[in-house]
């Protein structure tokens, strides 16, 4: 089975990194594994922990538009260059939390992505040595204040609030290049994006050496690879659903007030 690396909090509040066990058990890590970390004698029974986010990035670096048919539902031809924008690591929430809703929007949007972990220290690499700072994948959903983006013209308030970067559950090392990314909506069977990650324009390795250029991507650090055509609203009570294959589902919901 495809080892699943994890974040945990343990009822008496410790925090661990660890190898999530087919049991649901988990053997914890001496350190992150990107930095080496060892297997302990540790065992986490399957009741005694709750699921974090997967890892603690100095900044998430995210791409717009890297799916050619969503920058055409936006209005836009796909960019050139890669469009970066910074997520502040404070959006960061674990799988099953909620999002809130802010008062200042009326219109917030999913938006499922493959997230790329960084495992080394990375500046001014080419694309075969990103390759290898690499570490894993993760499930992200780069939720957007889309009134506010399109107000704001820049985007760091529109997907910046505080629940704004749903991440995890859990870590995997390899991706199949093929693997199909789909978001849901509460108990929908039809998704509202369905994409292959091979669709989009610029690859997690290229994406990698290019933002190396511009700053030092740190152990842990993760780079939001854009989000697939069928972009749409949420509203409170909803609950949102992204999977992708290989990975798994991280299923988030709005919270009521
Ligand atoms: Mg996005």
């Amino acid at each position: 089975m495809t080892k699943r690396y994890v974040r945990v909090k343990t009822n008496n509040e410790s925090v661990y990194y660890g190898l999530l066990q087919p049991n649901r058990s988990v053997t914890v890590l001496d350190a992150p594994p990107w930095l080496n970390g060892q297997l302990t004698d540790l065992d986490l029974d399957a009741d005694s922990y709750q699921i974090l986010a997967p890892c603690v990035p100095s900044k998430i670096v995210a791409v717009g538009k890297n799916y050619v048919k969503h920058a055409a539902e936006m209005g836009s031809n796909a960019p050139k260059e890669p469009l970066l924008f910074l997520k502040p690591n404070t959006a960061i929430i674990p799988d099953g939390s909620g999002i809130r809703y802010p008062k200042n929007s009326q219109r917030v949007d999913y938006e499922g992505e493959l997230a790329v972990v960084i495992g080394d220290r990375c500046y001014q690499q080419n694309i075969e040595q990103a390759s290898k700072a690499i570490w894993g994948y993760t499930i992200a959903n780069d939720v957007t204040a889309r009134d506010l983006q399109r107000k704001d013209g820049q985007w760091t308030r529109a997907k910046g609030f505080d629940t704004f970067c749903p991440l995890g559950p859990w870590i995997i090392r390899e991706l199949s290049s093929e693997a199909k990314l789909e978001t849901f909506l509460n108990s929908e069977t039809e998704p509202r994006q369905s994409a292959l990650i091979t669709e989009m324009t610029f690859s997690p390795e290229f994406l990698v050496s290019y933002v190396s250029e511009i700053m030092t991507l740190m152990p842990g650090d993760i780079i939001l690879t854009g989000t697939p055509q069928g972009i749409g609203a949420m509203q409170k009570g909803d609950r949102v659903t992204v999977e992708i294959e290989g990975i798994g589902s991280l299923s988030n919901y709005v919270e009521i007030t």
